[in-house]
This record gives C-alpha cells, sequence and structure tokens, in this order.
C-alpha cells in the first residue's frame, strides 16, 4: 500500500527549494521556519512518464514517502558540514513524517523528532562556522565563505572577520562635488579630494590629500 501523504517539517532559518526534473509536481518549497519554529510542507504522490519503448511512454506514481525521503536526503547530501557519524548526525534540521498534518499537530506529536533536529541542526551550525574559520584562514578571502555561513553567524550571534555584507561594499552613493558614483563607505571621494564623510574624516584623523 503506497503512501499517499508525507509531511516534510523543516527548522531551517531560510527558504527550503528542490527540484526534482521530470516528476509532476516537481519543485518543492518550504518557508523559513520562525525563531524556535517550525515549517512544514505536505507533499502527494507525483507522477513521472516511465519509457516503455516504441516511443510510447507510461505514467507512474511516485508515492508521498519516496518524494518527502529523497527531498530530505537530496538536500542535506548536497550540504558541506552535512555528517552521518556514531555519536548522531550533523546537519540541516529536516525530516519527515508519514501522513497529512497540520503545523500545530506536528509540533504536538513529534516533540522528539523536533528536538533531535534542532540538536542536529545546532551542531551543523557550529560545524558551519568552523568550516568558515578554516577557510578564511587559508585563503583570506571573504568571497570564499558561504552566505549560508553568514547568515548562521548573525543568528548565532557571533562576531568573525568573514562575516560582513559584500553587498555595502558594492553600494554607491553620488558625491555630491563632482557627481561622480563613489562607495558608500568612502570618507573622501577619490575623484575631486572633497570630503564627503566629515565625521569619519575627524576621527581618523586624515590628512587631505593635495
Ligand atoms: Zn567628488
Amino acid at each position: 500500500m503506497s503512501v499517499e501523504h508525507c509531511t516534510v517539517v523543516s527548522l531551517l532559518p531560510w527558504k527550503l527549494t528542490e527540484e526534482k526534473p521530470g516528476l509532476y509536481p516537481g519543485q518543492f518549497n518550504i518557508a523559513a521556519a520562525p525563531k524556535d519554529g517550525i515549517s512544514i510542507l505536505v507533499v502527494g504522490e507525483s507522477v513521472f512518464q516511465f519509457y516503455v519503448g516504441d516511443g510510447r511512454f507510461m505514467p507512474m506514481k511516485e508515492p508521498a514517502d519516496v518524494i518527502a525521503r529523497s527531498i530530505c536526503r537530496d538536500y542535506k547530501l548536497a550540504k558541506l558540514g552535512f555528517k552521518i557519524g556514531e555519536e548522531g548526525t550533523v546537519g540541516p534540521g529536516l525530516f519527515f513524517v508519514e501522513g497529512k498534518f497540520t503545523e500545530e499537530e506536528v509540533k504536538s506529536r513529534f516533540v522528539k523528532q523536533i528536538q533531535d533536529a534542532r540538536k542536529e541542526q545546532m551542531d551543523w551550525f557550529e560545524a558551519l562556522m568552523n568550516l568558515a574559520d578554516d577557510i578564511f584562514a587559508r585563503t583570506g578571502r571573504h568571497q570564499a565563505v558561504s552566505d549560508e555561513m553568514r547568515h548562521v553567524c548573525n543568528l548565532l550571534g557571533q562576531t568573525r572577520p568573514w562575516n560582513f555584507d559584500i553587498n555595502t561594499l558594492k553600494q554607491t552613493s553620488e558625491c555630491p562635488a563632482c557627481l561622480s558614483q563613489i562607495p558608500q563607505r568612502a570618507i573622501v571621494c577619490a575623484q575631486c579630494k572633497t570630503i564627503v564623510n566629515q565625521a569619519e574624516f575627524d576621527k581618523r584623523k586624515f590628512k587631505q590629500a593635495s
């Protein structure tokens, strides 16, 4: 008897998207889980076209548990730092249960699974922080550290030299004197040497370029 519905439970603080080419439905999205909360997706059967020869295909059903298992497994396997070891699993807080449940039902019925997933995810966050430290120590490049690692660093409220928003470096503003595009964090305009941030300039006691 094939399983008609499964409920995938995510504790991830960001949106999850998994694509299963050849399946219909084949795209699965789970919203970011709120802090200390969960986010769920009920999946049903998917259909795929099975080649039977002579240019003919036959629609076949993939049961919900196969779909749910592959969403969880494929997502985890693709992640740096995911590990199944003797001391337990370290990885994204993601699992599924058989049946169709609401978020409240999952919270009251699957307390142990949620606790375990939260611990696995916290251990994974720590592993990601260590990985980011290693990567940055080896390469010295902020770009080598992933957005996920930065996100985790912010969530844990930790400070790291590799954690700053690269986009703020790229943002530009207009110099009020010469109207050229200058970095938003600029203190002196590189084009016309006008001081564009007097407070920072005074603080750093720059000698104005002549
Ligand atoms: Zn200027």
